[in-house]
């Protein structure tokens, strides 16, 4: 039974969808209203929301591994915020929320992206279930997941990042605001059905794209960026990506190759905050999970 679910919003300050969907729901509680359920919504790093910033000491979708939130030594705004957002929403080990919802935006062209924290058969199921209705979704394992994973989505085995875009950051979107406040009702249904004993209907296989790499921009030795990502990779977020590819075009012209072996996914292609992570690109597998054998 699920219990309780929270819709977070403003994890990064500058990913302005998520603000605005949470403050909606924070005046309008009576839309989030389920028979079976409580929801709160939650503005997880104010302080960066009211400077437009990603964050103000540090990335608080980094803060949440379970040795940092027990490291009182670590005491950042994001630090602290990361601490009392897992007394509100945690433990991992028994979450007071079951379901999590982290809205965030991406300026990669990544459409709507479901990131669950676990391949958990609920997850799974929820998935499929949405993809039936939204065959545009895409179900993305990242490199970290599981709930050692330091995002805030892991405070929850059933906690998910929504990766929407491509936004610029600090910018607005009509239809991808409509079309995730829509994503979020569904799951919303999707649950109280479920507590009510009356499942909604899921597709029996269900395809997700798990992350096996990050890939950084050619850089020299002091770590000077040498390169951009490549015309013809720019926002191809989920395309199949070919070995002998290009993947890169440095500043003098020449192009660089996807030199593996196999077919890969990219996603988060030139993702703006992810040049200070030294992430160009993240490769991913694609896979089909069949569900009557989960
Ligand atoms: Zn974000």
């Amino acid at each position: 039974m699920i219990q309780k679910v929270a819709i977070v919003g403003g994890t990064h300050g500058n990913e302005l969808l998520g603000v605005y969907l949470v403050k909606k729901w924070q005046e309008f509680p009576e839309l989030l209203h389920r028979e079976s359920l409580e929801c709160v919504a939650l503005i997880s790093n104010p302080a960066a929301v009211a400077i437009n910033q990603r964050y103000v000491d540090r990335d608080l979708n980094r803060c949440f591994a379970t040795n940092d939130l027990a490291n009182q030594n670590l005491t950042s705004y994001e630090d602290q915020r990361a601490k009392e957002i897992a007394m509100q929403l945690g433990p991992k080990e028994q979450p007071l929320a079951d379901v999590i919802l982290d809205l965030h935006t991406t300026t990669s062209n990544m459409g709507i992206s479901l990131l669950p924290s676990s391949k958990h058969p609920f997850n799974l199921r929820l998935a499929a279930y949405l993809h039936s209705l939204y065959p545009d979704i895409k179900i993305c394992f990242g490199l970290q997941h599981g709930q050692n994973a330091p995002m805030l989505r892991s405070l929850s085995p059933l906690g998910y990042t929504i990766e929407v875009g491509p936004i610029a950051q600090g910018v607005l979107n009509a239809d991808l605001f409509q079309q995730t406040e829509q994503l979020v009702h569904e799951i919303l249904n999707y649950v109280d059905a479920t507590n009510q004993g009356n499942p909604l209907s899921e597709a029996a296989v269900v395809t997700v794209y798990q992350a096996i790499a990050n890939v950084d921009y050619p850089r020299d030795a002091a770590g000077e960026l040498r390169g951009m990502v490549h015309p013809q990779l720019q926002f191809q977020d989920y395309e199949p990506l070919h070995p002998g590819q290009p993947m890169f075009l440095t500043f003098t012209g020449e192009e660089i190759l996807y030199a593996g072996e196999a077919v890969v996914y990219p996603v988060f292609i030139n993702e703006a905050a992810y040049y200070e992570k030294q992430i160009a690109i993240v490769l991913t597998e694609k896979q089909q999970i069949d569900l009557e054998k989960e």
